[in-house]
């Protein structure tokens, strides 16, 4: 999923660099279906916590010691467990843990700017899902930007910590025999899932068009992400990947949205004649550099906007056999016959809007910072729109189909190519350096092993 900008044109990759936080954090969601004893007695330790402020806890588990720290805040009304890891010199608490039981997750919780911490929760519940799979990699993107700055995110029911991460890739370490899926696979996590009613579109698997609302998104909304060393899931909750697409894999996600911008324009072009030639796409980040590849691979003549000219972005565009444009739109006097725009910054929207061809098809998929006063005059773009049999259409998320066209359109992509979008390969426990903005980045991940 994908939440534009509203500052620049290469909305997709918002990275923060205000937002630090070096404390450790104490998990305090919920101990429900904690699979072992740890687990379970750490929940008490928190429980005491709580009860008897100022003073340090320690508490023996097994061969395990783990200290938890004097003076913690109040309000976790849930068992939970203190984490510590090596490299932040001003982690108060301190754990030395028994083998296995605990999983380190990168959390927030929602609605707290700066809340951003790794934490130690336990194994995830088998409730979750049969599938149990260990997370390679998480990209991250202006979505999880936002949840860190505290706009925006929602903890499971019951949860006071949100896990973040949507934009993943993970190995299968165990699954149900005849399910489809065996250990070794690579997998993505499908990150919207149908809401529980369902309404008819997620009743027909399309929870990507959901009528009522109340779908859940991993990492965003109401589900825990995937920023976490082994998570679990149902068998058809995530896709496969070719096992050639271990190293950019992670871009799956961020390619099952412009997977949907491309199906929806050629949907809407259905109803006519359409024999587009021009792609217009603004904003060279991830996802306006993968809906260019989409375009390239349907055969199109690609112009990418973007207002930087230095950076790798322009060679990754001409290596894309695209062009790059570092001036707006309307000064470049080209005509899209498909435009897809992936800023979100209201003035490259209306120009976007209004630099079509005739019976053009512009998709709309960076999500605006509302508050901006844009004059426009609505008579002059309804003329333009209804003499041009313009179409001018929103599209976010991605169904099951939207993330299986996604990993064909990687497959058949360059793998150095979509290497080269990755620019910097963070440690879990480096997730601030990875949330701290740097020139020249496209997409940053984190990587959830090895570290
Ligand atoms: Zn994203
Ligand atoms: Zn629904």
């Amino acid at each position: 999923m994908q939440r534009g900008v509203g500052t620049e044109v290469q909305a997709h990759c918002r990275q923060p660099g205000e937002q630090q936080q070096r404390r450790p954090e104490r998990f305090a969601a919920p101990l429900d279906g904690v699979e072992t004893a740890a687990g379970a007695l750490l929940g008490r330790a928190w429980a005491g916590v709580d009860t008897a402020p100022g003073a340090g806890l320690r508490a023996s588990v097994g061969m395990s010691d783990i200290v938890l720290p004097g003076g913690a805040s109040s309000g976790h009304s849930r068992g939970g467990v203190a984490a510590s890891r090596s490299g932040h010199t001003d982690c108060g608490p301190a754990i030395r843990r028994v083998a296995g039981g605990v999983v380190r997750a990168l959390c927030v919780r929602p609605g707290v700017k700066d809340s951003l911490s790794l934490v130690e929760m336990p194994e995830p519940p088998l409730e979750q899902g049969p599938v149990l799979v260990q997370g390679l990699s998480v990209g991250l993107c202006g979505t999880d930007v936002e949840i860190v700055s505290g706009a925006y995110g929602q903890a499971p029911p019951g949860h006071e910590l949100l896990v973040l991460g949507h934009e993943n890739l993970g190995r299968v370490s165990a699954a149900p025999s005849g399910c489809g899926l065996n250990p070794g696979d690579l997998v993505v996590g499908i990150v919207r899932r149908p809401d529980p009613v369902p309404c008819p579109a997620c009743a027909a698997g399309e929870w990507d068009m959901c009528r009522n609302g109340r779908y859940t998104e991993h990492g965003i909304m109401g589900q825990d992400g995937f920023a976490r060393e082994r998570w679990r899931a149902q068998p058809d909750a995530v896709v496969t990947l070719d096992s050639s697409l271990e190293r950019v894999g992670v871009l799956l996600e961020p390619t099952t949205i412009v997977a949907k911008a491309w199906e929806q324009i050629e949907r809407i072009g259905a109803r006519a004649f359409f024999d587009p030639h021009v792609a217009v796409v603004t904003g060279a980040g991830p996802v306006g550099l993968l809906a260019a590849l989409l375009g390239v691979q349907r055969g199109l003549e690609v112009h990418v906007f973007d207002r930087v000219s230095d950076g790798p972005k322009p060679a990754l565009v001409a290596d894309l056999g695209a062009h790059y444009h570092s001036e707006s739109l309307p000064d470049s006097g080209v005509q899209g016959d498909v435009l897809l725009e992936c800023t979100g910054v209201p003035s490259v929207v209306l120009d976007t809007i209004n630099c079509g061809a005739l019976d053009a098809i512009t998709c709309l998929t960076g999500v605006s910072t509302p508050g901006t006063n844009t004059p426009v005059d609505i008579g002059g773009v309804n003329r333009n729109e209804v003499l041009r049999n313009d179409v001018v259409f929103g599209s976010v998320n991605a169904n099951r189909r939207h993330y299986q066209t996604a990993a064909l359109a990687l497959r058949q992509a360059d793998q150095g190519w979509l290497g080269r979008l990755i620019t910097r390969r963070v440690p879990l426990e480096d997730y601030q350096q990875a949330f701290a903005r740097r020139d020249g980045d496209v997409k940053v991940v984190l990587e959830l092993q090895g570290s």
